[in-house]
Order: C-alpha cells, then structure tokens, then sequence
C-alpha cells in the first residue's frame, strides 16, 4: 500500500513541530508548512518531510502551497496563535483581526482548498488545533477567545457538512503547553512568558502530537470528535495549581 500523505501547517515550532515528527513516525509522508523556511527545513530533516513555505493568512500562499500539495490523507490545521491579553475595554483591534485571521480564515483557507484531495484520498481526515480557550472564556483572553470559539464552530460545521463523504474531522484542544505560544503572544518578552508556567507542569508539544498522531491512525470508520488535553495542575483555562 502506498504512503499516506500528511500536511501539516505551523510546522516550524511546537505543537506542529512535534506533530509533523509523530506522524512521519508513524508511517506518514509529511509536508510541513510555515512562514520561517529555514526553522521549518530544520524539522523537515529531522522526520524526512517536505517543507514548503506558507502563511495561511495569505490567500496567494495558500494557494502556491496547496498546488504543489498532491496528495492529502490527512491534514492538521495547526497554525495559530494568540496576540496580547487585553481587555475587551483595551483591545486592540488590529490584534483580534490578526488573531481572527491566523486561527479563523487561516484554518477555512487550507481546510476549502484540500478538500478536493482528501475526499480524493477515500480516506481523508482534518484536524484542527483549538483550545480550551475556544470552550471557556477568560478575562484578557476575549480576542483569542472569540477567534477559537470560532474556529471550533467551523470545525463543527465542517464534520457535518461531510457526513457521508470519506473525510473525518477531529478538534484537538490543548490547555497549557509550553511552546513559543506565550513568547508570540507577550510579542518576544521571554520574562513574562515563563511566568505563565511558573511553579506548574505544563504539557509539552510531544504530548499534544502524540494524541494527534493517535487520532490518525484510528481505523477509518472510527472518528474522534474532540479531545481535550490539560496538565495535571491545570483544572480550567484560568484555573492552575502552582506548586510552592
Ligand atoms: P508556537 O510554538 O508559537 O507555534 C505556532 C506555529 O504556527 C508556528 O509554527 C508558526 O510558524 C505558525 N504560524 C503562525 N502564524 C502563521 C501563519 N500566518 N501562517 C503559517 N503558519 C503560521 O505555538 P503552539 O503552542 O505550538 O501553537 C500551535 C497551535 O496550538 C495554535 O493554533 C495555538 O493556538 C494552539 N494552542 C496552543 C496552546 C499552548 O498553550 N501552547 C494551547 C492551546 C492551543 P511561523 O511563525 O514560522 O509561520
């Protein structure tokens, strides 16, 4: 049986990092996406995956990536992320359009343009990274909150607009993992991003890559609908245990 291929975007740190290196680990040939070419040729080695630059915000990259993409069994829709921790009273509106366009559009832009190949593949299978912030409000957290509370709409809809078609659709929504994600989202102060972890465990990407990678490799009439991944010390999307 040939290899099934697997695309992965944001593939160049983190979750999607560590998803891409599960995925080749488990049998997949894997296309890696992202803007920072020269990280993500870094992890493309490491797992003997093609990578092609994309920004999912970018109808013309998403376009270019997708065309070169020939075959698609599985995608995970990865890239994303959060920009501040402003009140709804200081939002910055250009940052909750950024974060709307990243996790939002970005999804819906590669999700609409390989369709085609993974209803083509006869087994086809999406997976979105959401969160718990697409579930449970938080103060500060009002314009991520939106954008995945959003995305996990579109991903519900999408399972349902497929019924009976060769595709299944899966939300895997982690709490706390320690990645670039609060570095992105404190815009590089190192400082203040370790303060979100300080004093608990959090997840790592492996941990989050590895539900996705099981999620894959599930029989194809078997289709899993949601995860939630949380830390042990974390109980809620604001409520942690910190050790003394
Ligand atoms: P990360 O280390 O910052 O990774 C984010 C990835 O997304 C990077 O590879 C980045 O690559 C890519 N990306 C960002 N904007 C992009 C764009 N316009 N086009 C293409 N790729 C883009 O953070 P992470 O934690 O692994 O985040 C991955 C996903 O998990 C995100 O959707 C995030 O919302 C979600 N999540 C994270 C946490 C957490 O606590 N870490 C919790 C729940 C959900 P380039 O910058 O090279 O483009």
């Amino acid at each position: 049986m040939s290899r099934k291929t697997a695309v992965v975007t944001g593939a160049s740190s983190g979750i999607g990092a560590a998803t891409a290196k599960a995925l080749a680990e488990a049998g997949f040939d894997v296309v890696l996406g992202a803007r920072r070419v020269d990280r993500l040729a870094e992890v493309a080695a490491a797992c003997g995956g093609t990578a092609l630059e994309l920004d999912v915000t970018d109808e013309d990259s998403v376009a270019a990536f997708t065309a070169v993409v020939s075959r698609c069994d599985l995608l995970v829709n990865n890239a994303g992320g959060a920009f501040g921790l402003d009140s709804v009273a200081e939002a910055d509106i250009e940052l909750w359009q950024r974060m709307y366009d990243v996790n939002v559009l970005g999804t819906a832009r590669v999700t609409k343009a390989l369709l085609p190949k993974l209803v083509a593949s006869g087994d086809g299978q999406v997976v979105v990274v959401g969160s718990i912030a697409g579930h449970q409000p938080y103060p500060g957290g009002g314009g991520y909150n939106a954008a995945k509370h959003a995305e996990a709409a579109v991903t519900r809809v999408l399972r349902m607009e497929l019924l009976g078609q060769p595709v299944r659709v899966c939300e895997v929504d982690p709490g706390m993992v320690e990645t670039e994600f609060s570095v992105v989202r404190f815009e590089g102060d190192q400082e203040r991003a370790d303060a979100v972890y300080a004093g608990m465990t959090p997840l790592t990407a492996e941990d989050v890559a590895e539900s996705i990678a099981w999620v894959a490799t599930r029989p194809a009439h078997v289709n899993i609908d949601q995860i939630t991944i949380t830390p042990r010390d974390q109980a809620g999307a604001q409520m942690v245990h910190r050790h003394q």
